[in-house]
């Protein structure tokens, strides 16, 4: 069998996203891979900052909004063990920057629920699907149930 040697789990901070950082955190011990978690931030307008700038988490902000995704990205990053230096902030679109940070980076599984912040409308998500779709690597989508 193949190993992995890095696994990105990337959360939209919805209720379910801990059961997604810890499925990737389980086969990211499985394969004893690096393990890397993404938020990508879409919804904080950043005047000037071409897509796919990564926000530094340890800089301070005035931007309250953004001091509370950073927040919130390094709580989720504690409780799954996930060393703070392999935590990312990107500015973007998430249907693009999701797959560019994974191929950049040299991710070989990309791990993303279902659905997300959005429900589950549709069975897939349309983040989860425009990921399957462009992604140079294996993907799983771990299915969330409402
Ligand atoms: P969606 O397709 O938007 O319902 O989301 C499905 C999954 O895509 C979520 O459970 C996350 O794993 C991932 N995802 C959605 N939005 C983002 C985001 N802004 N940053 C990182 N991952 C995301």
């Amino acid at each position: 069998m193949d190993t992995y040697q890095h696994i990105l789990t990337s959360v939209d901070y919805s209720p379910h996203g801990r059961r997604v950082v810890e499925k990737a955190r389980q086969l990211a011990r499985i394969h004893q891979a690096q393990l890397s978690l993404l938020h990508v931030l879409d919804n904080i307008p950043m005047p000037q900052m071409p897509y796919g700038t990564v926000i530094p988490l340890d800089q301070p902000t005035d931007n309250v909004l953004l001091a509370a995704e950073k927040t919130q990205l390094i709580k989720l990053g504690k409780e799954g063990e996930i060393d703070h230096d392999h935590c990312w902030l990107v500015w973007g679109a998430p249907k693009n920057d999701i797959t560019l940070f994974a191929d950049n980076n040299g991710v070989d599984l990309i791990v993303v629920g279902s659905h997300g912040r959005h429900g589950i409308a549709s069975l897939l998500g349309s983040t989860a699907n425009a990921v399957l779709h462009h992604a140079h690597c294996d993907v799983l989508a771990v299915r969330l149930k409402d």
